[in-house]
């Protein structure tokens, strides 16, 4: 028996029904997971502490309004190719969705008055980006081509568990050019490649900002594989947003994972991950329920996993090995605002980035990502109103420690500042709002179940691309991670490709 302490050993009577696999979280990662799985006629269980699945890909209602909690710019809806992992996974288990189109990734309002739009069209952002800096014409070029090189290697091929080492030979020996192709960028960051083609500062400040705009890090620190993915699948299957909200995609995943013979729960919190002589067996939830299963596949956090759900001692050598390399990075302030359509003026792009200086970037309330998706699904407001979904990096620290008066009264002010800052692009704003709703990184905790609201991890300095992110299963027998904190990181179609990979990997270890 190892050394764990009693209170995760497995002494009391458990369900009598045991599932092929217990998923924790219905989390996109979670859920893409589960329905690979049950497609491939396992028996899952997915145990949601929320009222809703989706996690950061969830939603709430208010006065009419149908907010995203948090991700609203999708990837992964292409028709083409294979890296187009939401239209996949909803297909596994014979579901689909409706998607309107964006035709502008996002619309930049940076320093020094650079005003410019990533269109959906390549030649056309090429060109725009390059009226801005002609004298970087050719590098502008070899930089963003560079980050086709590792998009088409990944296009050609299925993407499935890197644990899986048949998988691996039979990937080989069928495309073995975008195999080395992708050997060669995995430990690279797109920083150095940038460097090696452009020298003008600005620029590559901007490039710093196309990184740090998803992966809150800038380009040095931004493995080249993700931005490969990224600078070039907005061009290729595009950004789309759902039709009817961004919740419809784990709303249609689950319906197909319970179509396929499976289950899920709501208001399941986990509490302990069950351990017996080492290996994870089960789970214990706040209820006091336990449940059994062959596999354990956790979709919180791996600090919510690794310091919460098991005990201290169990925590595996390479995990804190893990976290001396990546640390938490901050969380959100969130404004989800209903406005009058006049604050918009016409033409006016669905996804926004401002930033004033260039220094403060990375700061607490330094760049603002802004979102309107009604601009595509007017549905989803009341009739002459649109949505403005706002939010800005913010630390836990900030909102601790408070009373419920000094807490309501620092979310006022801070959404004054936003807002004021908003009024830049949005003139009129103030005057215009006819709903507001401030989160905090408190509020993320809290209904996401993610430790400090966190949005994923962040490598500590700069590390060699993607080398050091984990793959699906840990150091203890029988458990498994999927999610952002798993290779390839944050995104919707990260966490997709995250939940092939992990129920790839637990299909084959269950000999499905
Ligand atoms: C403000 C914001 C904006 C974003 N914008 C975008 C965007 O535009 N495009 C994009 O692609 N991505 C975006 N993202 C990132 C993206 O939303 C996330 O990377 C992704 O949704 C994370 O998915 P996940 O599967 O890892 O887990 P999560 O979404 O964190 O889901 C985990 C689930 O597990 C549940 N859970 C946790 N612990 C337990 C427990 N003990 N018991 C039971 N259930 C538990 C949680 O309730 C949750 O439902 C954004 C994120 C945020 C916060």
């Amino acid at each position: 028996m190892s050394a764990v302490s009693s209170a995760f050993q497995s002494n009391e009577p458990v369900n009598a029904s045991e599932y092929d696999v217990i998923v924790i979280g219905s989390g996109i990662g979670g859920l893409v997971t589960a329905t690979q799985l049950a497609s491939k006629g396992a028996k899952v269980l997915v145990l949601e502490r929320y009222l809703i699945p989706g996690g950061s890909a969830g939603y709430f209602e208010r006065e009419g309004y149908r907010f995203d909690v948090g991700a609203s710019m999708i990837f992964g809806f292409g028709t083409n190719g294979t890296t187009n992992l939401l239209t996949r996974a909803l297909k596994a288990v014979n579901m689909s969705l409706e998607t309107i189109p964006d035709s502008v990734q996002i619309h930049y309002h940076l320093p020094n008055g650079l005003e410019l739009k990533v269109h959906r069209d390549y030649e056309k952002f090429l060109q725009e980006l390059t009226s801005h800096f002609p004298h970087e014409q050719q590098g502008i070029r070899r930089f963003y081509d560079e980050c086709w090189k590792v998009f088409n290697c990944l296009n050609a091929m299925e993407l499935l568990s890197l644990e899986e080492p048949r998988y691996l030979m039979r990937v080989f020996f069928q495309h073995p050019f975008a195999c080395l192709g992708l050997v060669k960028y995995l430990p690279q960051n797109a920083g150095d490649i940038a460097r090696r083609y452009i020298s003008d500062p600005q620029l590559l400040k901007f490039i710093d900002m196309e990184c740090y705009c998803w992966s809150v890090v800038p380009a040095d620190r931004t493995p080249m594989i993700n931005a490969g993915m990224v600078f070039s699948d907005r061009h290729y299957g595009g950004i789309n947003y759902p039709k009817g909200g961004v919740g419809q995609i784990a709303g249609k995943l689950v319906e197909g994972l319970v179509k396929a013979g499976s289950e899920i729960q709501y208001g399941a919190r986990v509490t302990q991950i069950i351990l017996e002589d080492g290996t994870a067996v089960g789970v214990k939830l706040a209820n006091g329920k336990q449940y059994r299963a062959k596999r354990i596949v956790s979709n919180a956090t791996r600090w919510d996993t690794f310091e919460k759900l098991l005990p201290s001692e169990a925590m595996p050598a390479s995990e804190k090995r893990w976290q001396k390399r990546y640390q938490k990075s901050p969380s959100f302030l969130s404004l989800h605002l209903g406005v009058n359509s006049e604050v918009l003026p016409s033409g006016t792009d669905c996804h926004h980035i401002l930033l004033e200086d260039w220094e403060k970037m990375e700061d607490e309330e330094g760049t603002i990502f802004v979102s309107i998706p009604t601009l595509l699904d007017p549905d989803l407001a009341p009739p002459e109103h649109h949505i403005i979904h706002t939010f800005t990096p913010s630390w836990m620290e900030q909102w601790q420690g408070l009373s419920p008066k000094e807490y309501q009264h620092k979310k006022e002010e801070a959404a004054e500042r936003i807002i004021k800052r908003l009024e830049k692009i949005f003139p009129g704003l103030t005057a215009g709002l006819d709903y507001q709703e401030v989160g905090t990184p408190r509020t993320h905790r809290r209904f996401l179940g993610r430790d400090d609201g966190t949005y994923g991890p962040i490598p500590r300095g700069k590390l060699a691309g993607l080398l050091g992110m984990p793959f699906n299963r840990t150091a203890i027998p029988g458990l498994y991670c999927v999610g952002d904190s798993t290779f390839p990181g944050q995104g919707l179609n990260a966490v997709a490709f995250s939940g092939f990979a992990c129920g790839h990997r637990i299909a084959v270890d269950l000999g499905l």
